[in-house]
């Protein structure tokens, strides 16, 4: 028997950025359909009209594109063909409220807030959990009509059968048993028509196709009430599984408070996309590989008995460990545009100096900084092996390059052997004069890109400032 294909999705509510945790669910679930050679969909959850927006929904799924998390059927694809938006999908959603009401498993119901809030009070009072009491669930059907046809404002509710246990196997935490009497009877239709989450949201699955969802453990109690929804509607259910937190360094649920960013402002702070997709590939999920994967490697590290139970901890010092090796994977065409457009470097040498700096940064910033050390002023940023060599170090390092030009090993052979200096105590100091610090990218590259009459300038430059120093 072949196994059907495996059909994942993200849904978003297109309400606001994405933050590290709607990210990570979106790649778990990207990842886990490459894994399986299956499809990858995406699904605009937009029934909440008044906070979703379609500037939100075009920021979220040029980030899902930029991450490299391309999708197979969603927004702007042929499939689905009756709407990616569930704003589109209206009249799928009466016709499956038409005959969950033929059937008798959902039913108008007319309670205001004001009752229900008045039943919850009294419940919590009782030490009673809260769930709806059934009110509208006795009337008779004339009695309904009769309501209705009054103008009476009803949302619709799906009638939860008593006295049963829902079970399911959640892909990560294992079996889990409802029992119905528990759930109360769920609104499926709000008062204006629209439809509530756990309605279009379960039926949207199935009628997908949708054969895996990975989602956040919040959900969790939703699952047992869209798995009765389905079963009474004749559809497939989906497996579930629901993914543990990401709390922070305290412990507490990740938030701004405590480090969480929106990737909008990891993308502004220079995070590369593999530095994003490595780290949170590895929050709540151990992959065998511990080395920086492309998107093909890191489907095929991906594994669902890898995920955990417990709470990922989110830790910026990871992220930055991954964005380092990001930055040393990154070709030139990635990094360049960090040099900004008012840059110190001439246009011919850029890919070059992007090179030679490469394993020394990690942010855009701090490429700016190797560029203005390289070719802007010099700026005397570390100055002591400078102070200690002096201004006669650097007079010797003018006359002797007059004479060698950028041939380092020429220039740094005659320079030790005029000055005594060997090792640190040569290289140091002439660090400092040519660049500001005693640390950085090779130098003997550096001083080739930087060039003989550059070099010349910034030996002079030093000497000035040590004997402006004394
Ligand atoms: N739109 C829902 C959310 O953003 C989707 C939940 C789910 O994945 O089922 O929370």
């Amino acid at each position: 028997m072949t196994e059907p294909l495996v059909r994942t999705r993200f849904a978003p509510s297109p309400t606001g950025r994405m933050h590290l945790g709607n990210l990570r669910t979106a790649l778990f679930n990207a990842l886990l359909a490459r894994h399986r050679g299956g499809r990858f969909l995406v699904r605009i959850e937009d029934t909440d009209a008044e906070r979703s927006g379609a500037e939100h929904e075009r920021s979220l799924l040029a980030e899902l594109r930029w991450l490299g998390l391309g999708w197979d059927e969603g927004p702007g694809c042929v499939i689905p063909a009756d709407g990616a938006r569930q704003s589109e999908r209206g009249a799928i959603y009466d016709h499956w409220y038409a005959r969950l009401r033929e059937s008798g498993r959902a039913y108008p119901c007319f309670c205001t807030r004001e009752d229900l809030e008045r039943v919850r009070r009294a419940q919590r009072a009782a030490g009673r959990p809260p769930r709806y009491p059934g009110t509208c669930a006795r009337l008779s059907a004339d009695e309904a009509q009769a309501r209705l046809a009054a103008g009476q404002p009803a949302t619709l509710r799906f009638r939860v059968p008593a006295g049963e246990t829902v079970v399911f196997e959640d892909l990560v935490r294992g079996e889990q048993r409802f029992a119905t009497d528990d759930l109360g009877d769920f609104v499926i239709q709000r008062t204006d028509g629209s439809a509530s989450f756990l309605f279009c949201n379960a039926l949207d699955d199935a009628l997908m196709g949708v054969t895996h969802v990975l989602r956040g453990e919040d959900h969790l109690t939703n699952t047992p009430r869209q798995q009765l929804l389905l079963e009474s509607m004749g559809l497939p259910v989906p497996s579930y599984g629901h993914l543990a937190l990401i709390v922070g360094a305290d412990g507490a649920p990740l938030s701004k408070r405590n480090g969480s960013r929106s990737l909008e402002e990891l993308r502004a702070a220079g995070y590369l996309p593999a530095a994003i997709t490595n780290y949170l590939a590895r929050l709540g999920h151990t992959p065998a590989e511990g080395a920086l994967l492309d998107m093909d490697g890191l489907a095929e590290a991906f594994e669902i008995a890898r995920l955990g139970r417990a709470p990922a901890r989110f830790d910026s010092a990871q992220l930055q460990r991954w964005q380092a090796e990001a930055v040393a994977a990154a070709g030139p065409g990635e990094l360049l545009p960090w040099l900004g457009d008012d840059t110190p470097v001439p246009a011919a040498l850029r890919e070059r100096f992007v090179a030679l700096v490469q394993p020394n940064i990690r942010f855009p910033a701090d490429m700016r900084t190797w560029a203005e050390r390289l070719f802007g002023t010099l700026r005397v940023e570390e100055p002591e092996p400078l102070r200690e060599a002096g201004a006669t170090f650097c007079a010797e390092a003018e006359a002797i390059l007059a004479e060698t030009g950028v041939d380092w090993k020429a220039f740094t052979r005659a320079l030790g052997e005029r000055t005594g200096r060997r090792g640190k105590g040569l290289f140091m100091p002439l660090r400092v004069a040519l660049t500001g610090v005693p640390h950085g990218p090779g130098l003997g590259e550096a001083v080739a890109l930087m060039g003989a009459e550059r070099v010349a300038g910034r030996l002079a430059a030093a000497r000035r400032w040590v004997e402006s120093s004394q």
